[in-house]
């Protein structure tokens, strides 16, 4: 039975992953002890502004009424990444909207670069309401409903922290030390940690969620590391907040854009009252100083007295997740970089298939164990094809870096045979195995088209959608982005008055 579920680490995974356990346990009456150990000493990682929509069914899930996510944690909507110079000079939009398609449309689109016509200004609504700054849904809809699937932008210190709050006053247990040493028994399980404020915990189910460290899944179990470094080649971030009293853009903007550069990429993310952004980079290819004086030189004079942080990291996954009577979770497991926002998102399925799987641990540990590390190296695999397409299909060759990410040793198995197909007809139903992934035909057709690898096909005016009208009622419908989040401050505002 397990009573008690001890958490290390108080990042976004370490309080995601508790709120949804403690939901779970208190929706479906378990009697599960749920207490949460955190450095005072170890800052988070602090990045993980731009989230996928599943992240307001996980929000729901926990049960923080959106309005309150919202006042708390910066939030904006996103609708969609904009991709600038991925093949230079060029732009083009991966939305979250699906396109209408035929219901017996089980072949590939006949859509060619050729005809000049943009994608997914054809097939995404979202793409044509980012132009306006339209709002993805009005106050009149209920809470995480709209008209059109959206995520947000968030500032990640904020979210750890409402989550925090908002977990504790709902039964998780709180603890403040660092975790200096795990006890592992000769069978290869935990049998307790301890602190150096003199706790001793111990817990049916360990989670490590302790960032990069890992230091329970890969310290103490010593579980190596599966590197994704040959595929992606950027392995640095240099970031920094721009607030909007230093400079305010002209519109606060329903979308990423994440441009690329000569040895990586940049994000570029609006918040409440300010902006994040980074520079993803290949230390192959540039060094820090480089890579600061390139953000600087993109973000204007107005940065000269910024503070520029520099993250190191390394895309890969620890061989399982799972071992034993401990999981891991966030970047103590694994990490793929940031292009497509998957952090948040890994750590969503990770705590929802945990508190799904309780009951399974109890009554078959060893097949539960095995089953989630199938499935979750079977997520990551295919974040990492999805990622790796955005790279290798481009035509950049103008620097060293993008020379070597369009290189063909960089290409994952997984994809180099269809990526054959797809030159010549495009993404079609049969090419993705497996249900409810989180990057399908739809999204695999916005990129292949964007970036006009698909050539020679040809297609008939009448298989484009008219999408004229479901803009202009949307237009009708939907407030302005900026006039929909006064909307949140004044509602905050009247509740802090009354
Ligand atoms: C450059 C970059 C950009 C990113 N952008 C995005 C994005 O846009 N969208 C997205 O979804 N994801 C993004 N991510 C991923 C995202 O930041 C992480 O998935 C997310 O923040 C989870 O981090 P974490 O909680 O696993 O680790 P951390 O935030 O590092 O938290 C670790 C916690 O463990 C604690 N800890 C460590 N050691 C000990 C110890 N010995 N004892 C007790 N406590 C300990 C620390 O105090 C801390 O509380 C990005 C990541 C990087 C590197």
């Amino acid at each position: 039975m397990v009573q008690s579920v001890l958490i290390v680490g108080g990042g976004s995974a370490g309080w995601i992953t508790a709120n949804l356990l403690n939901a779970h346990c208190r929706r479906t009456g378990r009697d599960t002890r749920i207490v949460l150990v955190e450095s005072p000493d170890i800052p988070t990682i602090g990045v993980g502004e731009a989230t996928v929509p599943t992240i307001r069914r996980t929000l729901n899930d926990i049960g923080l009424p959106e309005q309150d996510f919202l006042e708390s944690t910066e939030a904006t909507f996103k609708t969609l990444i904009r991709f600038k110079d991925w093949n230079l000079g060029e732009t083009y939009d991966h939305p979250f909207d699906r396109r209408p398609r035929p219901q017996s449309d089980t072949a590939a689109i006949a859509w060619s670069a050729q005809n000049g016509l943009p994608f997914d200004r054809h097939f995404s609504v979202l793409t044509q309401l980012a132009d306006f700054n339209t709002a993805p849904k009005s106050p009149r809809h209920p809470q995480y409903q709209a008209s059109f699937p959206y995520a947000y932008h968030l500032d990640a210190i904020k979210l750890a922290a409402r989550l925090s709050s908002f977990g504790q006053a709902n039964g998780i247990e709180y603890r403040l030390g660092n975790v200096v040493d795990v006890i592992v028994s000769p069978e290869g399980l935990i049998a307790g940690v301890k602190t150096d404020r003199g706790d001793d915990l111990t817990a049916n189910l360990y989670i490590d969620c302790t960032g990069f460290r890992s230091v329970l899944l890969g310290g103490a179990l010593d579980v190596p590391v599966r590197s994704f470094e040959k595929h992606l080649l950027c392995d640095r971030a240099v970031t920094m907040r721009v607030p909007y009293d230093v400079y305010r853009p002209e519109r606060i903007l329903t979308y990423t854009k994440a441009t690329a550069r000569e040895a990586g990429w940049q994000w570029d993310i609006n918040l409440q009252s300010r902006r994040g952004i980074g520079y993803v980079y290949s230390s192959q290819f540039l060094d820090e100083t480089a890579a600061e004086a390139a953000l600087r030189q993109y973000e204007g004079a107005h940065s000269d007295e910024l503070e520029a942080r520099h993250i190191r990291f390394a895309s890969g996954k620890r061989e399982v997740s799972w071992k034993g009577n401990c999981v891991a979770v966030g970047l103590s497991d694994g990490f793929l970089e940031p292009l497509e926002s998957s952090g948040l998102y890994l750590i969503e399925f990770a705590g929802l298939a945990i508190a799904n799987m309780l009951a399974d641990f109890e009554s078959a540990p060893q097949a539960t164990m095995r089953y989630y590390n199938r499935i979750t190296n079977d997520l990551y695999d295919e974040i990492l094809g999805f990622l790796n397409l955005h790279y290798v299909i481009s035509n950049r060759r103008d620097t060293a870096f993008w020379r070597a990410a369009t290189s063909d040793e960089v290409i994952v198995d997984d994809l180099r045979d269809r990526l054959e197909l797809w030159k010549h007809r495009g993404p079609g139903q049969f090419d993705f195995p497996g249900a409810d992934r989180l990057f399908a035909r739809d999204s695999y057709e916005f990129i292949l088209h964007g970036m006009r690898y698909v050539k020679g096909a040809t297609h008939s005016r009448a298989s484009i959608p008219d999408l004229s009208q479901v803009v202009m009622k949307a237009r009708a419908e939907l407030p302005d982005h900026e006039a929909f989040l006064s909307l949140v401050e004044r509602a905050a505002e009247a509740r802090k008055l009354s």
